[in-house]
């Protein structure tokens, strides 16, 4: 944990969150400013700085976050369809710098983002 990282505290439970799925190894809150009706963040507890430091050794971190991803997708009622997306660095505007995964959907999504 890096004492001074915003997403590591909260996954320790040190500053509040919507938690909305928790495991061994992920934990997922309800982000503080939603972009649709369903936005929730996917992070690992274990600190990775964005999705460039993932390697053969932490990979397993962000399989974990998709199998989780999965899972919460099905019990919000995302059967129709979602986005995943994460930001890397300054020019995808990544504010948070703990690996996380932004899961969207609810609503219709046009083809702006992507
Ligand atoms: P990014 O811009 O990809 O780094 O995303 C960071 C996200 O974290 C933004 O969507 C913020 O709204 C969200 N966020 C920041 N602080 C909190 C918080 N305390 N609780 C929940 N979400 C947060
Ligand atoms: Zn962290």
């Amino acid at each position: 944990m890096l004492s001074d990282c915003l997403f590591c505290k909260i996954a320790a439970g040190e500053i509040p969150s919507e938690k909305v799925y928790e495991d061994g190894s992920v934990y997922a809150f309800r982000d503080i400013n939603p972009q649709a009706p369903v936005h929730i963040l996917v992070i690992p507890k274990q600190h990775v700085d964005s999705a460039a430091e993932i390697s053969e050794e932490n990979s397993a971190l962000a399989a974990r976050c998709f199998e989780a991803i999965a899972k919460i997708a099905a019990a919000e009622g995302l059967g129709s369809g979602f986005r995943v997306i994460t930001n890397v660095g300054e020019d995808a505007g990544q504010t948070v710098r703990h690996l996380h995964f932004h899961l969207l959907g609810g609503v219709k999504m046009g083809e702006g983002l992507l």
